[in-house]
């Protein structure tokens, strides 16, 4: 029996007609046949389930869960993250980026500590007061965790729903946006409207959401709709032509950036500066770097800056990396050498420099580029030793 309500399908304003007691039992029916084994899915604690939104938010679920259980053995409940080192926290998160979610948890962690006497609020309004907690976040503690009818809408919610109802406009803004809200929440608290004691259904519907865009109703043109339980009902499928929805804005265009980035090795140590606090990475050390035209060269930009003679550095191989619309090129030079005085105390007054050896860059917090850099080092050393014929480890200056 198909499931739908001719009333408006496709346009900007509904939600494609669709009668939600039709779709909600079966999407609920295949999630229980379908979802993955997650590690966050066999817990209902609150704390545990929004570590696990916070990580999965511009990461895949494979890379998460490596650092999710680590996050868990380290800080297993909100007090232990309260109290926790702000430098061990941001090591756990070390390689995840947008490393405001991790300063956030933490600042979020101390205020249900302070606030809340360590428990989880339930109301929205109070969810929604935390640091980093915006409204897919709160619906998604609040509806997981504790089965509360509350909606989620994220990019896999979104583009099912979209999907299902043809609906046209981006769904992240205006009209469309506040559709797709309404409707998420209209299928939730059907959800809710026949739960007893016990059987979780709003978290389930929820989650099915979720589920069904991250592997059925899959970004693109192909969408599998041969597995979808609810494929009778959904207008883009009845169309032929599901991988015209979402109707997301253009991406916006990548723009290049270029680094001088400075590998300096003294005594068999590394020089290393710690971000100040201000920047997207602050709290992360990194090997001194700054930025600069595609044309500069390298060497003259760390010549300058580090007070040390431009022929004495050799090339190493750029890293490239991205960060949202940015195209980093790190260009890598090596020397053996230290600062001249006068660039060492000019440096000491921008912010913090330490000489760490590899053992001691291991426990470090590294951004993730330089976390790159500092395990290709030993490598490139070697070969460096073998270049210049040196038998042992590198020189001093002056020696
Ligand atoms: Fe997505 Fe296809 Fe299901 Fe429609 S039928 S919701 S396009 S998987």
């Amino acid at each position: 029996m198909g499931a739908r309500r001719m009333d408006g399908a496709g346009s900007t304003g509904g939600t494609g007609g669709i009668d939600p007691d039709a779709i909600v039992e079966r999407l609920i029916g295949w999630f229980d046949r379908n979802a993955r084994d997650l590690p966050w899915r066999r817990t209902r604690d609150p704390y545990a389930i929004w570590v696990s939104e916070i990580m999965l938010q511009q990461t895949q679920v494979q890379t998460v869960i490596p650092y999710w259980t680590r996050w868990m053995a380290r800080l297993p409940g909100v007090h232990e993250l309260a109290d926790a080192p702000p430098e061990v926290v941001l090591k756990l998160w070390e390689g995840l980026g947008y490393y405001s979610r991790a300063r956030n948890l933490q600042r979020a962690a101390r205020c249900i500590v302070d606030e809340h006497g360590g428990a989880f609020p339930h109301e929205s309004s109070a969810l929604l007061a935390l640091p980093g907690i915006g409204p897919y976040t709160a619906g998604a503690i609040a509806s997981i965790a504790m089965d509360r009818p509350e909606p989620i809408l994220d990019g896999n919610v979104m583009r099912v729903l979209t999907r299902l109802a043809a609906l046209e406009g981006d769904p992240r803004k205006g009209a469309s946006n506040r559709s797709l809200w309404e409707w998420a929440s209209t299928l939730v608290r059907t959800a809710h409207s026949t739960h007893a004691l016990g059987d979780r259904r709003c978290s389930r519907l929820n989650q099915s959401l979720m589920e069904l865009g991250a592997t059925v109703c899959t970004p693109g043109a192909r969408p599998d709709c041969a597995r979808c339980p609810v494929s009778d009902a959904c207008e883009a499928r009845r169309r032929g032509c599901p991988e015209r929805y979402p109707e997301l804005a253009p991406r916006v265009a990548i723009t290049p950036r270029f680094f001088a980035t400075a590998i300096l090795v003294h005594q068999g140590r590394h020089l290393l500066t710690l971000r100040g606090d201000t920047g997207v990475n602050r709290g992360f050390w990194e090997f001194p770097n700054w930025e600069t035209s595609a044309s500069e060269s390298p060497e003259r930009i760390l010549g300058d800056r580090l007070g040390i003679a431009r022929d004495a550095w050799s090339a190493l191989p750029d890293l490239r990396h991205h960060i949202t619309r940015y195209r980093m090129v790190q260009r890598v030079r090596l020397a053996h050498a230290s600062p001249s005085p006068a660039a060492m105390a000019e440096a000491a007054g921008r912010g913090s420099w330490l000489w760490a050896s590899e053992v001691e860059m291991e426990s470090l917090p590294l951004t993730s580029a330089h976390r790159k850099l500092a395990r290709r080092l030993p490598a490139w050393l070697a070969e460096s030793r073998q270049l210049s014929g040196a038998p042992t480890g590198p020189t001093l200056p002056g020696q």
